[in-house]
This record gives C-alpha cells, sequence and structure tokens, in this order.
C-alpha cells in the first residue's frame, strides 16, 4: 500500500525496491509495513528577506527515515523540484545504505525547494540558517547529522553548524558533516563519493577480468560527486571519454584531457563551452559505447526508453536511484553489471562517519588512514555483496538490499516494540 502523503515516482522507486528484496528475503509483513514507513518527517516554511527587501517563502524538509542503528544521517539537497515524497525515498535509502556499509547509523535526509544557483550569497545564508533553525528541534550529533548533497556545499555546512551552536551555546562539530577544515571537517570528505565509486569500479573490474588501461569510463553530471570521480578515474589511468553537467555532454573518443577541464570548470564554466571534445546531448552520452557508465546526476536516469540501448559493461551508479525498475529488468537481462547506489554511491557516508567521529573524539586523522579505511570498509562491502549475489543467485541490487534490510530488521526485532 502507499502511504498517500510520500507520493512520488521517486518514492514508489524506492518502496518497489524495498518490496522486491522483502519478498525475496521473506520479511515478516510486520516488519515490512514499519520499514516501509518513514518515523518522522517535517516540512516547514521559510520566510526570508531577499536583497531586493521583498520576503519570498521557500519549503524546507527533514525526513527521517528510520533511527534504530543509530542518530540518522543524511544530505540536505537544496534543488528546485523536490518535494516530500522524493525526500522521503532519499531517506530511506539511506537506512539501507549505513546499514548495507557498517556503519552506526539510520536514514534521512533533507532538503529545500530552490534553485540556489538563483540566489546570493547573503540570500544563501539567511535561507539556510532560516532552514537549519527551523529543522533545529529535529538535528544534533545524537539525534541526526545533516549533511552535503546535490546544491549545497561545505559552507552551507559551516552555516548550519554555526546555526546550531548559536542556539545551543557553545561549538557543536559533530552536529553536521561535510564541514571546512577549519572547523572540524575532514580531510578527504569533499573527494570521497567520487573515490568509493572508483574503489568499487576497479574491484568490479577485476571481478569481471577488465584491464584499467583498456577501459573507456563515461560520467554523467559534473558536480561534486562526478568531477571527482572523473579525477580520480583518470589519475588510476582510465580513459574519461565522455562527461556531462546541465549544459549538455561532451565526447572525446581519445580520451578528454581531465585536468584541463576540471580548470575550466572550476571557473563556473560548463563543460560544453571547454572545446575539450565534440559536444553532444545527454540521451547521446548515456548510450555511448564505453567500460564503465556512471550516472553521476540526479534519479530516474536509465529508463525503459534507453536501457536497450546502453552499451556499457558495467553500470556504476554514484547517484541515487538513477535506474528505474523497468530500466533495472532490461539491464539484469542484457547482462550489465550493476553496481548499485547504495554501495557505489556508500564513500561519502563513510567518510561523513570519519567526520563525526573525529569530531566527537576530538581527534583527527591523516588524508592516507582516511583513503585506506574507506578503501577497506567499501571494498569488503563490495565482496560482501557480490558473494551473496551469487550465494542467492540474484543481483547485486538485491543482495545490497537484503543485506542492508536485514541488518535494520534484526535491529527493530531485538529492540522489540515500544511501547
Ligand atoms: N548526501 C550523501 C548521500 O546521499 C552523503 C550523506 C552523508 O554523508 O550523510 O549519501
Amino acid at each position: 500500500m502507499m502511504i498517500p502523503e510520500f507520493d512520488h515516482p521517486t518514492f514508489r522507486l524506492a518502496v518497489a525496491q524495498f518490496d522486491q528484496a522483502a519478498e525475496a528475503m521473506d520479511l515478516h509483513p510486520d516488519l515490512r509495513e514499519r520499514l516501509k514507513t518513514p518515523q518522522r518527517a517535517l516540512t516547514v516554511s521559510l520566510p526570508i528577506r531577499m536583497d531586493d527587501g521583498t520576503v519570498k517563502v521557500f519549503i524546507g524538509y527533514r525526513v527521517q527515515h528510520d533511527s534504530a542503528r543509530g542518530p540518522s544521517k543524511g544530505g540536505i539537497r537544496y534543488h528546485q523540484d523536490i518535494n516530500l515524497g522524493e525526500i522521503a525515498a532519499l531517506a530511506m535509502w539511506m537506512t539501507w545504505k549505513t546499514a548495507l556499509v557498517g556503519v552506526p547509523y539510520g536514514g534521512a535526509k533533507g532538503g529545500v525547494k530552490v534553485n540556489a544557483s538563483t540566489l546570493s550569497m547573503r540570500e544563501l545564508e539567511r535561507l539556510t540558517r532560516r532552514y537549519a533553525a527551523e529543522i533545529f528541534p529535529l538535528i544534533g550529533p545524537d539525534k541526526d547529522i545533516p549533511a552535503t548533497d546535490i546544491g549545497t556545499n561545505s559552507q552551507v555546512m559551516a552555516w548550519i553548524m554555526d546555526t546550531y551552536s548559536q542556539q545551543v551555546g557553545y561549538a557543536v562539530p559533530g552536529a553536521v558533516t561535510g564541514k571546512p577544515l577549519s572547523i572540524g571537517g575532514s580531510l578527504g570528505r569533499e573527494e570521497a563519493t567520487g573515490r568509493g565509486v572508483v574503489n568499487v569500479t576497479l574491484e568490479a573490474m577485476r571481478h569481471l577480468g577488465i584491464e584499467l588501461d583498456k577501459t573507456s569510463v563515461v560520467v554523467q553530471g559534473f558536480g561534486n560527486v562526478g568531477s571527482h570521480t572523473a579525477r580520480i578515474m583518470h589519475e588510476v589511468g582510465a580513459k574519461v571519454i565522455g562527461v556531462s553537467d546541465f549544459s549538455g555532454g561532451l565526447y572525446n573518443p581519445h580520451g578528454l584531457d581531465i585536468p584541463r577541464l576540471l580548470q575550466h570548470t572550476q571557473h563556473g564554466l560548463p563543460v560544453t563551452e571547454s572545446r575539450l571534445g565534440e559536444v553532444i546531448t545527454n540521451e547521446e552520452l548515456l548510450t555511448l559505447d564505453c567500460t564503465v557508465l556512471i550516472p553521476a546526476a540526479i534519479s530516474e536516469q536509465i529508463t525503459k526508453h534507453n536501457a536497450s540501448n546502453l552499451r556499457c559493461r558495467i553500470l556504476t551508479e554514484a547517484a541515487n536511484g538513477p535506474t528505474t525498475i523497468e530500466a533495472d529488468d532490461i539491464l539484469r537481462d542484457r547482462g550489465i553489471f550493476i553496481i548499485p547506489d547504495i554501495l557505489a554511491n556508500s564513500g561519502g557516508v563513510i567518510v561523513s562517519y570519519f567526520e563525526w567521529v573525529q569530531d566527537v573524539q576530538r581527534f583527527f586523522w591523516k588524508e592516507e588512514d582516511i583513503r585506506q579505511r574507506l578503501r577497506e570498509i567499501i571494498t569488503t562491502a563490495f565482496h560482501r555483496t557480490l558473494l551473496f549475489a551469487q550465494a542467492k543467485k540474484t543481483t547485486m541490487r538485491m543482495a545490497a538490499l537484503m543485506h542492508g534490510i536485514n541488518q535494520v530488521a534484526q535491529a527493530h526485532t531485538v529492540r522489540g516494540l515500544y511501547p
């Protein structure tokens, strides 16, 4: 049964995935209902004084899907198209993701319905501080810890940390992750999702017997996740032949000059204006002949309309929910090896966990320790998922979901039902 409060295509996708996994693992019906229903959801209105003196009201959300295994955790998204159902879906995925990789958190997500690029810095700061103040009753280092996501960055996290700290009267670095280093951020956090994406992709290539020097990579999206993924892929020796951003795609069959492209985009310029390759459409990008395709943008990009045309060997889901249920079936039948989102993009929350641990302990680690521990955790999760998929004769997605859901189900079972 669909909960009408959260009805949205992305929530339907998350629930459909959950139902498939719950069926395959024969999960008890009582638990199925509990785990499908987000634990807590808050909608807030954010009246903001704009620079021209007028007042505009924005809508913000924070959804805590589950906290049986620990404080809930998840990013904050600034995007003009979000709503409660989409945020709830993303919160649910955070629950399975943290459980799958074994970090002691539940799942949450938040967001503000806004196109942040239309705001001035002062407007963005006022909006962020008001949002942080409105969700203040829900968040905190032992309750629910926000982080970066699409449209937010370390400066936004700094304002949230400051607003939280002003309310309680002392600095609380552990209240958010993805912060600047000067207030308790962690080395390696910004690149963490991209580095994790590369770690698991290299493991998949080893498993499939694909050699690095024969590998071509296509990355959809050139935000924090996509750009670091492309950079690290290039650094390890793979040929990145296609990338894209909001302006369209860029293709160079000989391999894009990623360092030069990064210099170009650092000035806020679109990839299509770099003259480093041929300009193509988003649709053409997704169907390029390549070894690894990495969607690193928004959800529902690979659908029943283009799944049959994909020409990759490995699909590494750096974005959350990039593949629809129908596309999933098509890709399985075509034998494309999928590294599912909750595994592929878990590097972000893994290093968020390191950041929070460092903040709480007031003891900071070296970057090489962070990279090594990230690699250890994410590659262990990859092999655990692969072994489980092989043993159960199921897909990597089902194996990842079943393992994650099982961890959460166990926590609920031993904690029991209150009251
Ligand atoms: N927004 C990221 C994600 O979707 C990171 C969340 C976090 O670090 O808490 O996984």
